[in-house]
């Protein structure tokens, strides 16, 4: 069988181009070669969380691999048959579970019967989805595309200490919905969930409150977690929609305030609200591999992304579709030739 050679550095140059070619490489049974990977980012190559994501499929497939060693820039997949089962793997750093577990899902939804996926290492990353937000905005809309997904948050994890783990239980997908999300409805509700771990209360009540002072009113949660998943603070603004639910988050870090952390995560929310598209930048990138799988289907979002362009490419390289890009009113409609 022809290989597909892949340039990690090519668009975005991120961990994503890894992640999408595994979980297709997995499905369509296609090989894979890829060099330069993560040459855009700051420490190129794998971290650990993509050489658990490699590691992790290789294992659900009994695929052939060479170049899974921390740092390395080219990696050479050769799949075999998705197997369901019971699955734990451990990143053993603060590294994304949500990322390892979205790259090994999609394989699980061609598998010969149906999955438990456990995954450790941190649940709340910068630069990556919260666990929250695969709950809450990705997993509803999965379902919807005749998805069998149960996604669960058993344990936080913050960088940099880790320790969070997810699980998700999975099965086949016998009937695959398309998904048309175009407009997303009139705002129901807006929420704020403020998480703390080893850090004061306060910090999160103060997160909340400078949330509402830029957003207007808006539903406080305040999660309080045992001082021992931590240290760790995250603020994350949830917009409901009668479509859709989408979450903007801002991870705590040392040196930056509580209010700098609200006003992060408010800018990006009250930009989505603002905007006439149905989902966010990070949702669009996120549902496009489903999209694909599922063969039809189409949503709007405020830009074209960079992993937006990029993950469209890397998907052409492996299923036989086109993407068509079309922007009007200052949204762009992604749908699928
Ligand atoms: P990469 O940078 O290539 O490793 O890809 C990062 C992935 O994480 C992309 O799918 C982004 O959409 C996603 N992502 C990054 N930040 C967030 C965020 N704050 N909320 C949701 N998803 C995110």
């Amino acid at each position: 069988m022809e290989w597909i050679e892949l340039d990690g550095s090519r668009g975005e140059g991120g961990g994503q181009i890894l992640r999408t070619a595994l979980s297709l490489s997995m499905i369509t049974g296609i090989p894979f070669a890829i060099e330069r990977i993560r040459a855009g980012r700051k420490k190129p190559g794998l971290l650990r969380q993509h050489l658990t994501a490699v590691q992790a499929a290789a294992v659900v497939c009994g695929a052939q691999v060479e170049g899974a060693a921390p740092g390395s820039q080219r990696l050479r997949f050769q799949p075999g048959p998705i197997r369901g089962g019971d699955y734990a793997f451990a990143i053993g750093s603060a590294g994304s579970s949500t990322l390892v577990l979205q790259t090994v899902l999609p394989a699980l939804w061609f598998a010969d019967g149906p999955s438990t996926l456990r995954v450790s290492g941190g649940t709340h990353n910068p630069a990556a989805p919260p666990a929250d937000f695969l709950i809450r905005c990705w997993q509803p809309l999965l379902r919807r595309m005749g998805v069998t997904l149960d996604i669960q948050l058993l344990r936080h994890g913050f960088y940099p200490a880790g320790g969070g783990e997810v699980l998700a239980s999975t099965a086949p997908v016998t009937a695959w919905q398309p998904l048309q999300l175009e407009a997303r409805g009139e705002l129901r509700r807006t929420r704020a969930i403020g998480v703390v771990s080893g850090v004061p209360v306060d910090v999160a009540k103060r997160e909340m409150q400078r949330a509402a002072s830029s957003l207007g009113a808006l539903d406080e949660e305040l999660r309080v977690l045992p001082s021992n998943e931590g240290p760790g603070n995250v603020l994350m603004v949830v917009l409901e929609y009668p479509e859709l639910t989408e979450l903007f988050s801002t991870c705590g870090e040392r040196g930056l305030s509580g209010e700098a952390v609200a006003d992060r995560a408010a800018r990006e929310a009250r930009r989505f609200r603002d905007s006439g598209a149905a989902v966010g930048e990070y949702l669009a990138d996120q549902l496009l591999l489903p999209m694909a799988l599922a063969g039809q289907g189409s949503f709007t979002t405020p830009a074209l992304s960079s992993h937006l362009g990029t993950n469209c490419l890397v998907i052409e390289k492996f299923l036989s579709v086109r993407h068509v890009f079309e922007e009007s009113d200052g949204v762009v409609r992604v749908s699928l030739a």
